[in-house]
């Protein structure tokens, strides 16, 4: 038999609960309806939960310091003092000024959140300046060390690494890497603290490895860790979401101790890594999915590692290929989801599962292992096999892509002209995002009607009557282009999944998109259609209260499909053009229903873009075709909008253009309409909404603010062409703030008209 000792390990466990415990006790406590001690054992006992379920599934750590209450590079921020100073200091001693940073408070603005990398998860941006004095507030950090040791002997403490936090950072007027040796000397004095509480692993995550990057930052590492090299735990410098074996040169002379490699999305690295890796160093494989829901194929895994084994004895861990963040956390209270189906998935504690089973299987023999592998095999097959997968007539449809015009009928000035004698509009007209604050209310009824206990007659009315308020509102507001308001949607992707064929939903299935706030993307496990049309009825009764014009609200194709979990058995391409002949044809119904204006929202456009820029033209091609696929069924007095947000446009400017929508709504107030010089540089075509309004932050905006923000706006985009709205949706905020905040927006309007005629 054999006996080896490869260890099994996360890289993180997802923070929100199974019950979303951690957002209820968030927003109870931000609601001032409960303590910061109570806030703190939630907390408490979430991280318990998690530790203990590492420890059922025999992992050789728990892995501590993974767990955030809004979000770990806010937490590096506070943690090395480098909070900025427009915010009071005591950040790490007091939860409200903590949370005052990532949400703004009634003399700040929130600071600047952005995406993680490919992900829907959003970290809060380090803001950092020439006066940025790097300290340690180590406390609440040891604090968890210390709950996680009483647990267990072997803590393993997750630390964003010294490069990747800079290299997140924006900074004003320095260069970040001016503050790169203050800042890893702290982190050599934090390593010290570590080490003396017996801690023999840290994991230390560089994900922007996973980045193009040149050569002074790739020296930065190697400044940086220079100061790593004294009394401190050993270092795992954990890299993810892709091949970074480009940069082997530069990583294998770092004073680290092993590296963690992502084998999900570059198994290619394994062989190159295999053979260039320092004699004493570990070598963590990630084979398991942490970005997708698939259970694991056992046998190919253990295929792939068995060669390994023997050459690198237990210098080979195994872990899934990133942090846990990115999936749901449990299977177990899924009753809803069909069993084939179900038996195809893992969520975070079935890959706990999947680990252990490989650990048995590689340390004690397959042997040892011989009913979970077979059932692991019986679900395997019925995936490959099952004729849920595959639908003829979509994929007939598909086969016949290429005798479709993905142009629209007319280029964009001729459209332009149709739409102004359509639509009629004031100069800079006004508009939202789409939704309208989610009620308690609201979302009471849509649980309701969920759970069964209200009619679908009664559903429908409620929803009307939450429409027709919405309307109401805007009307006395003065906006000049209405939304029905959203409310009948959860989530943007998981309402139009919920409608398509191909797509599956899980009742739990929540994953942490920033603070509080959670997505339960849907799964695409098969070929997606559209049955039946899905918002006509909704817009048309929306439209019947205005005599201005309403939107027809949709989600594009490569929102659809990058947050929805996908399929792995075909290339992300076919299921968005897939998804693209879906949207396609509801477009056509909306207009044939009489809506003028359609938005197709692409929030997750860039996001969708791969992180290494050699593959983005690749990426690009297709996300651009599969979007004017849905759109090029309108007709010219149709008016397209797309709306995308909290992304960095600048570099994807000539792909924005060639969507080709007639008008795009973008997230710009944050950073000052920053965002648009380059749609100003680019002189990009069509029309433009340059968001005024943070709708992250509860500060009503005043019409100075938007005034101004509206007059940089109009130095770069000609006034013609210009729209005013908020940055996105308004659906995390109340209706009070909402009015008053749109009342301010509207008169701004006003009063740039008047000063432009
Ligand atoms: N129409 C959506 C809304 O207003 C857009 C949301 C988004 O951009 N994420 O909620
Ligand atoms: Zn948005």
């Amino acid at each position: 038999m054999t006996k080896n000792t490869i260890k099994a390990h996360i890289l993180g466990y997802p923070r929100v609960g199974a019950k979303r415990e951690l957002k209820f006790a968030l927003e109870s406590f931000w609601r001032g309806e409960s303590c910061a001690e109570t806030l703190q054992a939630s907390a408490q006992a979430l991280r318990e939960n998690h530790w203990k379920k590492q420890q059922a599934a025999g992992l050789a750590f728990v892995t501590a310091n993974d767990f955030s209450l809004y979000d770990h590079v806010l937490d590096c921020c506070v943690l090395f003092g480098a909070t900025p100073k427009r915010f009071c200091e005591k950040a790490a001693a007091n939860e409200l000024e903590y949370f005052a940073l990532a949400r703004g408070n009634a003399a700040q603005p929130a600071m600047e959140m952005t995406k993680w990398f490919d992900t829907n998860y959003h970290y809060i941006v380090p803001e950092l300046n020439e006066n940025t004095q790097f300290t340690i507030n180590a406390h609440d950090y040891l604090r968890q060390i210390d709950e996680a040791q009483k647990l267990s002997k072997n803590v393993k403490p997750v630390l964003l690494g010294p490069v990747s936090f800079l290299y997140l950072s924006k900074a004003h007027g320095i260069n970040k890497l001016d503050l790169l040796d203050n800042l890893s000397r702290q982190y050599a004095v934090l390593l010290q603290e570590i080490h003396a509480k017996k801690i023999e692993w840290l994991q230390i995550d560089e994900p922007v490895f996973a980045l193009d990057l040149d050569d002074t930052w790739l020296k930065a590492f190697e400044r940086a860790y220079a100061y790593l090299r004294g009394t401190r735990p050993k270092l795992l410098l954990t890299t993810y979401f892709a091949n970074v074996s480009r940069y082997q040169a530069y990583i294998t002379r770092l004073p680290v101790d092993g590296i963690h490699i992502d084998l999900v999305r570059a198994p290619e690295q394994l062989g190159p890594w295999v053979n260039a890796i320092p004699s004493h160093w570990v070598l963590s494989v990630g084979v398991i999915d942490g970005r997708n829901i698939w259970r694991n194929d056992l046998d190919k895994t253990l295929a792939l590692l068995e060669p390994w084994v023997k050459r690198l004895g237990e210098r080979l861990w195994i872990a899934p290929s990133c942090s846990l963040l990115h999936t749901p956390v449990t299977l177990a209270h899924e009753n809803m989801l069909d069993a084939e189906i179900k038996s195809w998935l893992a969520f975070a504690d079935e890959k706990l599962d999947e680990l252990r089973i490989i650990g048995l299987a590689l340390n004690h023999g397959v042997e040892s292992v011989t009913n979970e592998l077979a059932i692991s095999r019986i679900a395997i097959a019925s995936r490959n096999n099952s004729n849920r997968v595959h639908n003829p007539l979509v994929e007939a449809r598909m086969s016949r892509l290429n005798t479709l015009n993905e142009n629209r009928g007319s280029e964009f000035s001729v459209r332009q002209q149709t739409q102004r004698k359509r639509l009629n509009l004031p100069l800079l007209p006004t508009t939202t995002i789409g939704s309208f604050p989610q009620t308690p209310d609201i979302r009471a009824t849509r649980a309701a009607y969920k759970k069964g206990e209200i009619s679908q007659h009664k559903y429908h009315a409620d929803m009307e009557s939450h429409i027709a308020y919405a309307i109401s509102e805007q009307e006395s507001l003065g906006l000049d282009v209405l939304v029905h308001g959203e409310a009948e949607r959860n989530d943007m992707v998981e309402y139009f999944g919920e409608q398509l064929a191909g797509y599956a939903f899980t009742q739990n299935g929540w994953v942490q998109s920033y603070g509080s706030r959670c997505v339960k993307p849907p799964v695409i496990y098969g070929d997606v259609h559209r049955p039946l049309p899905m918002t006509v009825a909704t817009a048309s009764f929306a439209q019947s209260l205005s005599t201005k014009p309403v939107k027809g609200m949709l989600t594009g194709p490569v929102t659809m499909l990058q947050w929805s979990f996908v399929r792995n058995d075909q290339p992300r391409e076919t299921t968005a053009l897939q998804l693209a002949l879906a949207i396609r044809d509801e477009v056509d119904d909306l207009q044939q229903a009489g809506i003028a204006i359609i938005q197709i929202d692409e929030p997750a456009f860039r996001e969708g873009l791969p992180l290494q820029k050699a593959a983005w033209a690749h990426y690009l091609a297709w996300a651009v075709r599969a979007f004017k696929l849905s759109a090029s069924v309108a007709n010219n007095d149709t008016q397209i909008h797309t709306h995308m947000c909290y992304s960095e446009f600048n570099d994807i400017l000539p792909a924005i253009a060639a969507m080709d929508a007639d008008v795009i709504t973008i997230e710009t107030s944050r950073s000052a309409m920053e965002l648009l010089d380059g749609f100003g540089e680019f002189a990009y075509p069509n029309e433009i909404g340059p968001g005024v309004y943070d709708i992250h932050s509860p500060r009503v905006p005043s019409v100075e603010a938007m005034e101004k923000l509206m007059k940089r706006a109009i130095e770069v985009i000609p006034v013609e062409r210009l729209w005013i709205n908020p940055d996105c949706g308004l659906k995390t905020r109340g209706w009070s703030e909402t009015r008053q905040a749109l009342m301010n927006m509207v008169e701004v309007a006003k009063k740039l008209r008047l000063l432009l005629s």
